[in-house]
């Protein structure tokens, strides 16, 4: 195998199924195609995505509660928009890498909340409460955790979210990789402390398609549509007659996806697990792994940067890899394991034959790259 292997992304990449084919063919062989849709999203789009929660928290749920949003991040992007600008907002780290500039943009101040490796890597309540204030004005949990896997269980999210109702703080769940999180992942509701972020770019393998949504109750609903008509306006015609196919007619697709993921996860994890000098975080969700490379520091003192050491990794070892400190967990780097593992298998032993020799001080170029 020659090349870098680029295991630094985070996209799940499926060819388009069969109804989503046929919704884009009837949508841009009619009148839609060419036309605005209604700036909130189309209803066939927010009936789906409610249907989709309401089949998760086993109650009906409001269509008129859901925005469609350019991706995910345009819906993080709204809902902090509305709901914090001007204030400050809790980011247990590790964290996704564009929160901070996101909340930025946003006006909101992005306060850090360090995560306890002794907990996998989740917010202490503890240490929440340390970092809250009269500014705080809400809190973002992503789970299962981009980057770390951790995985929130009900508990902790039910305790975090009594929390937050205590205090008057919006609770943001950024809900995108939701499926891959196993049984026990925390489960999700709108309220007025609470708002759900999703999207069709993980779960559904749709990330080109840019369709995320929020879920949220009247209020924020009406807040989140006002920056929405501002900003992008309506999301295309095409994409939302996709997701609303795949959505009413593919959700079979999704168990089969996670537990395909869940069988990539494993496998990535035996595999960088024999990579000398490095030890792995093992995810209990979501389509990464961490390694923890601190210890890489030792043979080679400007590995302390993981950047450095990213770099390095790409250069040398053929594998390109993610610096853990884009997402607050400096001294790791990140892989996706959304890949044939036969890649995982390659980039694990490239990665083995290169810190072996690195460690001993005589890195050299592996062979085949180039
Ligand atoms: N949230 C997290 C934690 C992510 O990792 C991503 C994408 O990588 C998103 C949100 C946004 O996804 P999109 O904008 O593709 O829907």
């Amino acid at each position: 195998m020659t090349g870098v292997i680029d295991l630094s992304s985070g996209q799940v990449i499926e060819p388009l199924a069969e109804p989503a084919l046929k919704a884009l063919a009837q949508t841009v062989s009619g009148p839609e195609v060419t036309a605005y849709a209604a700036s909130c999203g189309e209803t066939g789009l927010r009936s789906a995505v409610a249907a989709h929660y309401a089949r998760r928290v086993g109650s009906d749920v409001d269509p008129e509660q859901i925005t469609v949003t350019a991706g995910g991040r345009h819906g993080l992007f709204s809902v902090v928009t509305a709901s914090a600008s001007g204030g400050e907002i809790l980011v247990p780290e590790p964290r996704w890498s564009h929160y901070p500039e996101m909340l930025r943009l946003a006006g909101a101040r992005p306060v850090r909340v360090p995560g306890d490796p002794a907990n996998g890597w989740l917010p202490d309540p503890d240490r929440l409460e340390a970092a809250r204030n009269g500014r705080t004005k809400a809190l973002v949990v992503n789970s299962p955790v981009n980057p770390t896997g951790a995985v929130y269980d009900t508990g902790t999210l039910a305790a975090i979210r009594a929390w937050c109702a205590r205090h008057g703080l919006l609770l943001v769940v950024d809900d995108i990789y939701w499926a891959y999180g196993g049984e026990d992942a925390g489960g999700v509701r709108a309220g007025p402390c609470e708002a759900v972020v999703g999207g069709a770019s993980k779960v559904h393998a749709l990330a080109g398609l840019r369709i995320g949504w929020v879920w949220a109750d009247a209020p924020l609903t009406a807040a989140v549509r006002n920056i929405v008509e501002h900003t992008t306006g309506p999301v295309s015609t095409l994409a939302q007659s996709a997701v609303a196919a795949v959505l009413d007619r593919q959700q079979d697709s999704v168990p089969d996806r996670a537990r395909r993921l869940a069988a990539l996860r494993e496998h990535a994890v035996r595999a960088m697990s024999a990579v000398p000098g490095v030890s792995v975080i093992v995810p209990h969700g979501g389509i990464y792994l961490c390694l923890d490379a601190s210890g890489l520091a030792k043979a080679r003192p400007e590995w302390r940067d993981d950047r450095v050491l990213c770099a390095e990794l790409a250069e040398h070892a053929g594998v390109r890899l993610r610096p853990g400190s884009t997402f607050g967990l400096p001294g790791h780097v990140r892989l996706c394991v959304a890949a044939a593992p036969g890649l995982l298998s390659e980039a694990a032993d490239r990665l083995s034959k290169f810190l072996g020799t690195a460690a001993n001080g005589t890195a050299e170029k592996s062979e085949g790259l180039r």
